[in-house]
């Protein structure tokens, strides 16, 4: 059987992954990073290689030409390397965006922004997977983007995935809820890490800090993208499916109230995550301006299976019937 771009590429990837992890004695994950950057680069950088290691790589890259692969067979090529990376090690809260989502977040994108040139952002970047999905359904735009990350290692495999795939982002190697050194962006989208943020001091600049013990990391994600996202910017959120059932949300609903406009909330497959209680959503919101009006009504959806082709055109119709009635 042939075989495709994708297999193709994942295994120049895999195998050059494996020698160095091997000889380099680190994780799959970081040496998955070291090939990426040498794929990049067309070179190989380590210089505390044996020679045999280092011809058996240098054979390797010289048959592999990347410009002759599409972004997106690039993105899905690593996207396959660092999943079989993260059973080894990453914990559930910081688990790469899946495909389906980023690509089904870029078509969000695409309906409700419709500026030629905009600034994207993602404060919770992670291996860059959701980020360059999105921008990937949006080529015939000119997207700035900006990423933000805690871990070293992540933000590392996003800073590849970014440069082989030659889009510009800008990356942050930070906490995302510290204050950020960054102009206002037109649209965020962000796969929120969900659970207590540990630094109480930190919260207190936030409205959505809890009145009593931690504060919930993904409120104050939702408060810090909302203050650098411009006026009447979209937001696009993937959030636990209770994320209005906490002994918090009212203290979130009150602040979206005054802040945006809720556009939707759409339930992502149940199918897609361990068990219902780990299910999320999509909300999308819209920073308040003089110039917009709030949408008659919420969009809300529940989507089908994401390979479910006729439930799926069904639901898009909707979606381009809601953007017609609402936004245009
Ligand atoms: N969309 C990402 C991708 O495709 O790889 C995955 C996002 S993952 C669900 C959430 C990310 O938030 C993790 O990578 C985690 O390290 C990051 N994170 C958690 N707390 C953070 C903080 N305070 N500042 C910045 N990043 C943080």
């Amino acid at each position: 059987m042939k075989t495709t771009p994708v297999e193709e590429l994942f295994m120049v990837i895999n195998d050059t992954a494996v020698l160095l992890q091997e000889e380099l004695n680190v994780s799959y994950l970081e040496a998955l990073a070291e090939t990426g950057e040498n794929i990049f680069h067309q070179s190989v950088l380590q210089d505390d290689l044996s020679e045999l290691t280092l011809k058996r790589l240098k054979r390797i890259y010289e048959d592999c030409h990347i410009t002759r692969y599409t972004k997106e067979e690039i993105r899905k090529s690593f996207q396959l390397a660092i999943l079989k990376g993260m059973k080894e090690s990453v914990q559930p809260n910081h688990q790469m965006t899946p495909d389906s989502v980023g690509m089904f977040v870029g078509y969000l994108l695409h309906k409700f922004v419709t500026k030629e040139a905009y600034r994207l952002m993602d404060p919770a970047v992670g291996t860059g997977n959701l980020l360059t999905a999105a921008m990937n359904q949006e080529m015939n735009k000119t997207i700035q983007g900006i990423g933000i990350e805690i871990d070293d290692l992540l933000i590392k495999l996003a800073y590849m995935n970014a440069n082989l795939q030659e889009h510009p982002i800008e990356f942050f190697n930070q906490d995302s809820l510290e204050p950020l050194f960054v102009e206002s962006v037109d649209a965020v989208i962000s796969d929120l890490p969900v659970g207590y943020y540990p630094n109480d001091i930190r919260a207190a600049d936030y409205q959505l800090k809890a009145d009593e013990g931690h504060s919930y990391a993904h409120h104050l994600f939702i408060e810090q993208s909302i203050r650098h996202v411009k006026p009447a910017g979209f937001l696009f959120f993937i959030i636990p499916n209770g994320l209005f059932e906490s002994t918090q949300a009212k203290k979130l609903h009150t602040y979206l109230q005054e802040t945006v406009d809720i556009q939707g909330m759409i339930q992502l497959p149940e199918t897609m995550f361990k068990n219902k209680q780990s299910a999320k959503s999509i909300l999308i919101l819209q920073k308040k301006d003089e110039s917009v009006k709030p949408p008659k009504q919420v969009l809300l959806a529940n989507m089908p299976s994401f390979s479910n082709g006729d439930e799926m055109e069904k639901i898009l119709t909707k979606i381009d019937r809601w953007i017609t009635e609402n936004k245009k």
